[in-house]
């Protein structure tokens, strides 16, 4: 399945809840859930029922949707969360986290998961000393993040880099502007995982 291109606030609308999806303008009065808030769409503004199916499918929508993948890669984020000790719901949504592209956005080097991903596909993301250009790869305790020497005139990181500092950083990662690095402390429990989903519906609906 391809990745969706189109608006990305309607997700957020047919979700009913912020994704973040479009960088700065999401913390701000202009979001448009603060306009709209009802689904997209000439009926969205309708009461309908929902069944239980459709209430795991929205839930599972609305956890892909906030990581911007696409379904198959999504799938197989699950399917590795299955097969790891302990609660599969809590281990998806730890995989999720520990994603680069997830973490360059929370250090606030990308203002937006989808921007995060294009600087880490570019090459502009270091870990451990070495340029890593994959989204998916998963950060493990201990390993340093840095933004490549080359890199850190680049306008766009330049000006998130400036602005970083003012970010709520989430307790398992570090990040020190002036240096250009940042840090993950310790794996990510679901307390520091800020994501309004219910991850046992997500659970539910892929194990029907
Ligand atoms: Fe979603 Fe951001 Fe658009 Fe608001 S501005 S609807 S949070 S993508």
């Amino acid at each position: 399945m391809s990745r969706y291109t189109g608006p990305v606030c309607r997700l957020c609308r047919a979700e009913g809840t912020k994704l973040f999806l479009k960088g700065d303008r999401c913390y701000t009065e202009k979001c448009s859930l603060n306009r709209k808030n009802h689904r997209p769409g000439q009926h969205g503004q309708r009461r309908t029922k929902v069944s239980e199916y459709g209430l795991r499918l929205r839930e599972k929508q609305k956890l892909r949707r906030f990581y911007g993948m696409n379904e198959s890669q999504f799938r197989r984020f699950y399917q590795q969360a299955t097969k790891m000790a302990g609660q599969t719901g809590h281990n998806f949504l730890q995989l999720l986290e520990r994603r680069l592209d997830n973490v360059v956005y929370r250090m606030g080097i990308g203002n937006s998961r989808s921007q995060a991903r294009q600087i880490v596909l570019h090459g502009h993301i270091m870990v451990n000393g070495r340029k890593v250009d994959i989204p998916s790869y998963l950060v493990r305790q201990g390993d340093r993040i840095t933004i490549a020497e080359g890199s850190r005139d680049v306008p766009v990181i330049k000006e998130n880099v400036e602005v970083a500092g003012s970010r709520t950083l989430p307790a398992w990662l570090a990040f020190d502007a002036d240096k250009y690095e940042g840090s993950v402390l310790m794996v990510p429990d679901r307390e520091h995982i800020d994501v309004p989903v219910k991850e046992q519906l997500v659970v539910e609906f892929y194990a029907r």
